[in-house]
């Protein structure tokens, strides 16, 4: 196999903030599930160490992870692994960062999200320099509320002037010409988020060169379609892959249509799909070097 690209999503299900529309807001796990995650994300890990192929991970929790030890491990384990070619988590950076000494920063990058009524814009921005200082590849975001554009707007002023800033428009949300021109001055691909992409039928490579594995080792092809291809454990789901249309009407969120052949995102975000960045923001001084590519799918 020449590359595959993995979603990875765990049972955690907690999380340190109190987001108004998450349904993960300050929803604490047990200590048995937190054992569980724990246990299925070393197995995961395990499994990329032995698998024999080109892979990238993006984690994408359903609450925080890294303010888990085995997040930040797992990250750091992923990192310098030569077969490796990118390994990302999306996070609130809520956690300190000092972690990242001990990663690879070739292949580690993180996809961070401010949630400006969460922490004080202060902290956040301390936060990204930090990042920035030590190397670390990663994009910023916000959700496109009128309510953070004040934030928003401060951030891309005072963020280091190659740290990527990305506007997701919030979800149901229409925005007039007006409004998506404001926010457009910000990221200037927010036209990519302001509507669903219309879907069905068109190629996606999740299903041939990407997937989405849960806790169990259970592969589907996106987190968006519930139909199972197989188990990665037992090598199931390899037998599956192949190139296919995508059986929904739309697709509404970037960890899925950034795969979405004919929309061209991979050349849009060449050499940072899973986390996000384009090329030209290159990320921490001096490191472009950083920026690998992923391999295409074919
Ligand atoms: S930081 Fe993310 S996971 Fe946590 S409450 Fe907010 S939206 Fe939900
Ligand atoms: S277009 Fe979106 S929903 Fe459809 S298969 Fe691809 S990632 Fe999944």
């Amino acid at each position: 196999m020449d590359h595959l690209t993995i979603l990875y999503r765990g049972p955690l299900a907690s999380c340190d903030y109190d987001c108004p529309y998450c349904p993960f807001a300050k929803r604490r796990d047990t200590p048995e599930q937190l054992r569980a995650d724990r246990a299925a994300l070393e197995r995961f890990t395990a499994w990329v160490a032995g698998c024999g192929h080109p892979v990238s991970v993006l984690f994408t929790p359903w609450g925080e992870g890294l303010v888990r030890s085995w997040y930040r491990r797992a990250l750091v384990e992923l990192s310098r692994m030569t077969h490796v070619e990118r390994v990302a988590i999306q996070t609130n950076l809520s956690h300190r960062v000092d972690w990242t000494g001990d990663a690879d920063l070739d292949r580690l990058a993180l996809w961070a999200t401010y949630h400006p009524e969460q922490v004080p814009y202060d902290r956040f921005l301390a936060k990204c320099r930090d990042l920035a200082a030590r190397g670390v590849r990663y994009s910023v975001g916000v959700v496109g509320l009128p309510e953070h554009r004040p934030a928003a707007r401060r951030l891309r002023r005072e963020l280091p002037a190659a740290t990527y800033l990305w506007v997701n428009a919030a979800e149901g949300r229409e925005y007039t010409d007006e409004e998506a021109a404001e926010w457009t001055a910000i990221d200037p691909h927010f036209a990519l988020s302001r509507h669903p992409h219309a879907s069905l039928g068109l190629p996606c490579r999740t299903g041939e060169s990407v997937v989405s594995v849960d806790g169990e080792g259970t592969v589907r092809r996106c987190h968006f379609v519930p139909a199972v291809l197989g188990n990665l454990y037992d090598g199931s789901f390899r037998a599956a892959l192949r190139p296919r249309g995508c059986p929904l009407e739309k697709c509404d969120c970037h960890i899925g249509y950034v795969h979405l052949a004919p929309l061209g995102l991979y050349e849009t975000f060449a050499g940072g799909v899973l986390e996000r960045i384009p090329p030209g923001w290159r990320g921490p001084q001096g490191n472009a070097r950083r920026a690998l590519p992923i391999t295409p799918a074919r």
